[in-house]
């Protein structure tokens, strides 16, 4: 139980860093979080991760941004920085929330009115809350006029969604990630919960202990590989060859259910066809395992009473990102492995409101609640909510909107707390279309990589300064409270939304989140049943839940899918290369990922005391006969160079490792991973390649 301390007062909340949604309880002293504590919530029963615990300082960081900032007239965006430079401020000067606010829209509204609505674009943010995310889209949707929204989710789990919509008609998890616990066998693939979703990590060790198989399967041996039954370090880019050699398994060995595959599926013989050339025995050297190992794991995930797949972005930052979910929902399929505890399918969503915002329409081609923007009877229900025509025609995503500010064909944008000069892939080409923008506005807490190019910086509210709800990994929407006030002129988020809104012409009244969160009831039917009242009494409720007594549902698709015939669709896949293979110049494979401590970007966690201490520096981890090779020590400086940049960083020696692979974590700009990466796009999801390119690597002289 929390330790009460006299003079300070508790509020109950959320952890702001992944999508797991632990509760919290923060300690307040003096207007400051002092501590942080684990709270009874349904996806952490008190326990916290590092991040959780010792990471809320960032929101009392010295380099918050505390007034609205405009560019001075004539200032050059200088795209071509590391680190954010520290004479960044000599580009902007202070003014008022009335100046800034008419500069930022006046310029939006310029654009639109000359160049159409179209020219423009906005980001939203998987950190924000739902109120936030849904009042953005609808900003985009009805005060530009198109569907040029986006934002993360199109860097993360884009491809899981867009299998998972195309299979099942849903794209959410079909079971929490605690349903581990139901499970016989664990099928874990491409993710590395111990680093990137801690508390889901240790529900699944307290499973193995309890005697669940676990099954990793990943090209990096990681630190839950060490808990496995089963170990596959397969081949990096091999996953649908190792995929479609089990399905080939499953139906060769008589392991369909039958049953199930006649009762609630479509387009077996199509999938029995795609799979035909994949026997283990073939796909063994293109995937590095043997043949035997992987008919074991098939039965084994087959037969069992209950299997569980869960995955991470190893699985969909590929070109190939669709074609893998695809094999997985297959898997189960065949084998009758959802709709019951311990079964389904997880993929383990990043962001604290990743879901969230995804749900309330925050991607270009879908509106809330996934209605397809060019859907009649979908797109009916917001103009009727909302009062406007909207624009049928899908919009751009992240990648394609950086092309077409390069192109010249969108000319602003406005960005709410998200940092594409950090996370997209191609920095060099990113930050240079944002430096070429006619009217950039960024909404931010820090003065990020994508800020410092901005015309105008809006300060805007942190994550413990806010109320709202969340939506984690699990489909459980959460309250999180405001427990400090906001630093200098900072606004709310969703203020500076309502403003720039009116300011483009929409009459907009929103007194409290709250409100916000009624209009989205009235829209989206999954949450219906969700009031505010029932968030605040019970902590969270998890959807579908279409009415308020209907208690809400962690396990889906007990008896249908939500596609028009209630089945699932199975969907052969053929192997697709990654964009850029490694060759005699880039001899080495690139994966980029992220670290236990940092958390994105970095902008919050490399601004945390503790989390800075512990890990401070860029690392690149290879395996140490590699940095043998090379003749660096462990803690020596190596470069690495791509077709698309250079940095400089130590090398940390890592068994886990496989050879001539180097992994880059995406936190530290001033060794900035993305500035390698390969902007190649999945074309169901459009999410970049992160998870492979060609690099070369070679020694450095010391820092
Ligand atoms: Fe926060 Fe995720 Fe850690 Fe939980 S597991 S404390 S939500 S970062």
């Amino acid at each position: 139980a929390p330790v009460i301390v006299a003079g300070e007062r508790q509020v109950r909340s959320l952890c702001p860093f992944c999508g797991v949604g632990c509760q919290t309880v923060f300690h307040v002293r003096d207007e400051r979080i002092v501590r942080v504590d684990g709270a009874d919530g349904p996806a952490n029963q008190g326990r916290l991760c590092v991040k959780g615990r010792f990471g809320m300082d960032y929101a009392a960081s010295p380099q918050r941004l505390t007034v609205p900032l405009v560019r001075r007239e004539g200032f050059p965006k200088r795209h071509d920085f590391g680190r954010v430079p520290d004479d960044w401020r000599d580009a902007f000067r202070e003014a008022s929330w009335e100046e800034a606010m008419s500069l930022a829209a006046s310029g939006l509204a310029r654009i639109r009115e000359r160049d159409g609505p179209r020219a423009l674009a906005g980001f939203g943010s998987a950190k924000g809350s739902n109120e936030e995310a849904y009042l953005f889209q609808k900003l985009v949707r009805t005060g530009f006029g198109s569907n040029n929204v986006d934002h993360c989710t199109r860097l993360c789990h884009a491809s899981s969604v867009a299998a998972l919509l195309e299979g099942l008609g849903s794209g959410a998890v079909s079971n929490p990630v605690s349903d581990v616990r139901h499970a016989e066998v664990i099928f874990l693939i491409g993710a590395n919960p111990t680093v990137n979703h801690p508390v889901a990590a240790t529900w699944i060790k307290n499973a193995v202990d309890r005697g669940a198989k676990l099954v990793v399967a990943d090209p990096r041996r990681t630190e839950l590989a060490r808990r496995a039954t089963h170990v596959l370090q397969f081949r990096a880019d091999s996953d649908v060859a190792l995929l479609n050699a089990m399905l080939y398994t499953v139906i060769e060995e008589g392991l369909v259910d039958e049953a199930f595959v006649r009762d609630r599926t479509t387009h077996f013989d199509d999938l029995k066809a795609g799979v035909a050339a994949f026997s283990p025995e073939a796909m063994a050297t293109v995937c590095g395992i043997d043949a035997c190992v992987i008919r074991e794991v098939t039965r084994l995930y087959a037969r069992s009473r209950a299997s569980m797949i869960l995955w991470g972005m190893g699985v969909s930052q590929h070109v190939h990102g669709t074609d893998n979910v695809r094999c997985l929902i297959a898997l189960a399929m065949l084998t009758g492995q959802i709709g019951r505890p311990g079964t389904g399918l997880h993929p383990l969503r990043g962001q604290n409101n990743v879901q969230g915002a995804s749900d309330a329409g925050l991607i270009p081609m879908m509106l809330p609640d996934y209605h397809r923007v060019g859907d009649a009877a979908g797109a009916s229900i917001f103009e009727t909510l909302w009062g406007v025509a909207l624009d049928r025609e899908p919009g751009l995503t992240v990648v394609e909107i950086m092309h077409a500010a390069m192109a010249g064909s969108i000319r602003g944008m406005y960005i709410m707390g998200e940092n594409p000069a950090m996370s997209d892939p191609d920095l060099s080409h990113a930050r240079e279309a944002l430096a070429s923008l006619e009217c950039l506005v960024v909404q931010e807490i820090f003065p990020t990589e994508t800020a410092v190019l901005a015309d105008v910086i809006l300060p805007a509210s942190a994550f413990p300064e806010k109320t709202g709800t969340f939506t984690n990994t699990d489909r459980r929407v959460q309250l999180a409270r405001q427990a400090v006030p906001m630093p200098g002129q900072a606004r709310q988020d969703l203020d500076i939304v309502v403003d720039m809104a009116r300011r483009l012409g929409l009459d907009w009244r929103y007194a409290h989140p709250r409100e916000v969160w009624a209009e989205m009831r009235l829209g989206m039917e999954s949450i219906r049943g969700i009031s505010w009242e029932r968030l605040e009494r019970e902590g969270g409720v998890t959807y579908p839940c279409p009415s308020e007594d209907d208690p809400g549902h962690p396990v889906v698709f007990i008896d249908r899918f939500p596609t028009p015939d209630g089945r699932a669709r199975l969907v052969p896949t053929q192997l697709v290369p990654a964009d850029e293979r490694p060759d005699d110049d880039y001899p080495f494979v690139l994966i980029t990922g992220r670290l236990l401590e940092h958390w994105h970007t970095g902008a919050m966690t490399r601004r945390a005391a503790v989390l800075d201490a512990i890990e401070p520096e860029a690392t690149a981890a290879l395996h140490p006969d590699e940095l043998a090779r090379l003749g660096v020590a462990s803690g020596g400086r190596i470069a690495l160079r791509t077709r698309r940049g250079a940095i400089e960083l130590y090398a940390r020696a890592d068994e886990g490792m496989p050879r001539a692979s180097v992994f880059v974590p995406f936190a530290f700009a001033e060794a900035a991973a993305n500035l390698l990466t390969n902007p190649a796009l999945d074309p169901d999801g459009k999410i970049p390649e992160f998870k492979f390119c060609a690099v070369r690597v070679e020694p450095a002289a010391p820092a």
